[in-house]
Order: structure tokens, then sequence, then C-alpha cells
């Protein structure tokens, strides 16, 4: 069994789906086929829950009467036989008038996560409908029978294991599935989602939970790229990355690849591939247990950082200091991605600042504290790069003239990152592109 998941640009279009069509029928492996919503639905849906949150019931009727447009002229270039498109005419009827009735209810957060579950509901059952006009036999399962989280948000891998095994078992001889990326149903039994961009981590659990033997990312680049193809030009794909490598550029901003969607990978044990729907042949990014070459391979960015700097001259050096302070961060829930120490300060940066208030309040009874938001990490990953030859001559001189506020080095050998403020990050990413990868 393999996992082919298609993000939302790769099922954005009805041709796409029709290449879709054709990626899955070239061999006879039996399949899981996860799917995003269409390229642009989340972010609609979100924009109406929003409206909507603030009470501007008019504006959220405009998005949905334009987002419901945007469905008919799908349908109508996606389907060419007459039973199949009333079938999705039937669907877009079932889900608008969903959205339509919300517009007369209060707004809450449960409500949020149920408009924010349409995409992905319409998508997989358009294709399905798609699928049976082509003669293909599938199977359309909803991920809200077996994708579940607990109450910390972490998905229940060992009950989504049973029930998609028995969802599995109650169709012996189907050798298509077709299920959604993103939604789930969290400890209510409500209907919740696995965080933006979280198709991929779908797939990876489903890939865990049923032994898979590839999980295949399908998306609009040809693999992970050696840098943001956004910001930076003449990146590259890069050809293998071992599971520490690809979570860390994950991790730290390579939006290719949701931050989590590694851990099952590495867990259960298998590969990762991203692939290019729209160029299908593109060798593209394998992700496994170990790396194939040492040095530097990547850089990513991770936007909306906040440093955090505690200073103290009697605290420091006693013992259990730095134990307090981790504590604080515990107590919150926040995590925290650098460290960097002086006899004098430590300094931590953090990218979830929901309770950065009382943090501080606490932080403050061991010393002084200094805030610097709108950070960015640069985050340069590869295997043994702390041991490669001259890798900080070249990091330093290619930033001798960006101001840079943390640097965290020698805590792994496969990451080195650096702070910086958001308004020199496009600058340091050219920069080290040209520093580490052009010379
Ligand atoms: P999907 O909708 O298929 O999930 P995403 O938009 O989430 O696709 O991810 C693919 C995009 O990630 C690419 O179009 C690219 O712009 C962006 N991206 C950012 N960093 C990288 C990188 N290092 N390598 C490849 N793509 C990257
Ligand atoms: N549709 C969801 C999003 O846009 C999930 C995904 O595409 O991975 O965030
Ligand atoms: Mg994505």
């Amino acid at each position: 069994m393999k996992v082919m998941k298609f993000g939302g640009t790769s099922v954005g279009k009805p041709e796409r789906m029709e290449i879709i069509k054709g990626l899955i029928s070239r061999d006879t492996e039996p399949k899981i086929v996860v799917l995003s919503a269409l390229s642009g639905t989340t972010n609609s849906l979100s924009e109406i829950s929003k409206q909507l949150s603030k009470g501007n019931r008019a504006s959220a009727k405009q998005s949905i009467d334009a987002l419901e447009q945007h469905y008919q002229n799908f349908i109508l270039q996606l389907l060419h036989e007459e039973t199949y498109y009333q079938k999705a005419k039937k669907v877009l009827e079932e889900h608008f008038e969903f959205l339509n009735i919300i517009l007369k209810i209060s707004f809450s957060e449960a409500l949020n996560k149920d408009i924010l579950a349409q995409g992905e509901l319409l998508s997989t059952k358009l294709f399905s409908i798609y699928l049976s006009e082509q003669s293909i036999p599938h199977i359309w399962l909803s991920a809200l029978d077996f994708m579940t989280i607990d109450q910390e948000g972490e998905p229940q891998i060992g009950s989504i294991k049973v029930k998609l095994a028995q969802l599995i078992s109650q169709n012996k001889d189907a050798k298509l599935f077709v299920t959604q990326g993103y939604i789930c149903r969290n400890s209510k039994g409500e209907v919740d989602n696995l965080k933006r961009g979280g198709s991929d981590y779908s797939a990876s659990l489903i890939a865990g939970a049923v032994s898979a033997t590839v999980c295949e990312i399908w998306t609009d680049i040809d693999g992970m790229h050696n840098n943001d193809p956004r910001i930076v030009d003449n990146t590259k794909p890069i050809r293998q990355l071992s599971f520490s490598e690809a979570a860390e550029l994950a991790y730290f901003g390579a939006k290719i690849l949701h931050p989590a969607s590694i851990w099952p990978a590495q867990y259960f044990n298998f590969p990762v591939r991203l692939l290019n729907t729209m160029e299908p042949d593109a060798p593209g990014t394998l992700i496994e247990s170990t790396s194939d070459s040492e040095g530097v391979k990547a850089i990513a960015a991770k936007d909306d950082i906040t440093a955090i700097k505690i200073k103290s001259t009697r605290m420091l050096l006693a013992y259990g200091f730095l134990r307090k302070v981790f504590e604080v961060f515990e107590k919150y829930h926040t995590p925290i991605d650098m460290v960097t120490t002086s006899e004098v300060a430590v300094s931590l940066s953090i990218d979830n600042d929901s309770y950065l208030k009382e943090i501080i309040k606490e932080l403050e009874l061991y010393g002084n504290i200094t805030i610097d938001t709108d950070q960015t990490i640069v985050c340069i990953v590869g295997n043994k790069i702390s041991k490669t030859e001259k890798v900080l001559a070249k990091i330093f001189s290619s930033l001798s003239d960006i101001p840079v506020r943390m640097v965290s080095f020698g805590g792994s050998l496969h990451n080195i990152s650096i702070l910086v403020h958001k308004n020199d990050k496009e600058r340091t990413l050219k920069l080290l592109n040209k520093g580490l990868f052009e010379q």
C-alpha cells in the first residue's frame, strides 16, 4: 500500500485532477490518495470565518457566493456526463447550503473548524465523482471516521491505526481509497484540523497507520530546494535528505512540508518522497533514515520569532537558574527554539507569543528582561555541518553587514541557526546562498 498526497495547487484546476488520475493509475499497488482543498479555498473559508466572527454577515455572504461561483465553474469543466455533473451539483448544494445556514447562527470556535473543513470535503467528493465518471473503482473515506487528536491536539496514532484497518478490511477488494487531508475529530468528537498545511501530516500519519511502503507528497515544485524559492533566485532541488535534516528544514520554515510530517516517517520508518504534479518525472526529494552526503544542504527561515533576554548579575551562575527559566516556558506550554548564554545573561527565542506577558512577569523575578519582536530564525541544515571545513567562516563573511541577534552552533551536527531582524531576512537568505552554494 502506498500513500499519495496532492496539495492545493495539484487539485486546484480540473485539468490537474486529470493529471492526478493519470498518476494514480501508473502502477497497480493499492493506494490511499489524500487530497487538500483546492488552492485558495482554505484561505477563503478562513476569511469567511473571520468576517462572521466580527459579525460582518454581508461580506461573509459575498465571499461564500464568490466561492460557490468558483466551484460551479470548476465542475462545469471537470465533468462531462450529465449524471455525474448533477451529482457534483448536489455536493455543492449540500456544502454551500451549510455555509449559508451558518450565516444565521452565532459564531463559535467549533463552528470555525466546521467551516474550515468544507474545503477538503469538497475536493475529495468532487474528485471521487470524477473518478466514477472515468470508471475508476475506488472508495471515498471520511477522515472524520478515523483521524483523531487528543486533548493536547496530538494525533491518536493507535486508534487511527485500528479504525483505518477496520475501514480498509470492510472493503477487501478495493485497491484505491480517497480521503481528506487536514481534517480530524478532537477529543470532544467535534470537527477539528491539524493546522494550516496539515494535509502533509495527515498523509504521513495515514502512511504510518497502514505501514505504507512510501508516502508521496505531490506538490507544485520539484522537491525540497536548497533555499526559499519564493525569495532567492536559482535555488536547486535537493535529491536526498535524512529525516532529521528534513524535519529541521520543515520546522524552520521550508513551507513545502508541514513540520510534524516527518516524525511518523521516522517512527514507522517509511520513506517520504516530495514530487512535482506538474513535472511527474522529475526525481524530486527522497527523505529516508540516513543522509547520503556531508556538508551544507539547505537554508530555511522561520518568521515571527520573539527573542527574550534575561540579564542577571547575581543568579546566573547559581545552580538551577536555567531550570527555573525553562520551567516558566514549560508552565505556559511555550517551546523554545534557540538558546544562547553568557556569564550574565541568557537569550532565548520563541515562536508562540500567546503567553508572552505572563512569561515576562514570571521571568522578572530572576533578572531584567529585554524583548525583541519581529525576528527571523535563519537555519542552515546539512549533515555534520558543524564539522564541515570553513562553514562558520563562510557564514560570517557572507553576513558581515547584517546585524545578527543570536547564533546557535554545536547544538546538533546538522544545524546552525542565526537570528536576525525580519527586515534583514531577505538579504540574509540571498547572501548565504551566494556564500554557501554559489562559490
Ligand atoms: P501544497 O499546496 O502542495 O501543500 P505548499 O504551498 O504548501 O504546497 O508548498 C509548496 C511551496 O513551498 C512551493 O511552491 C514553494 O514556494 C514553497 N517553499 C518554501 N520553501 C521551499 C523549499 N525550501 N523548497 C521547496 N519549496 C519551498
Ligand atoms: N487546506 C489546508 C490548508 O490550506 C491544508 C493543506 O493544504 O495542507 O492549510
Ligand atoms: Mg502544503
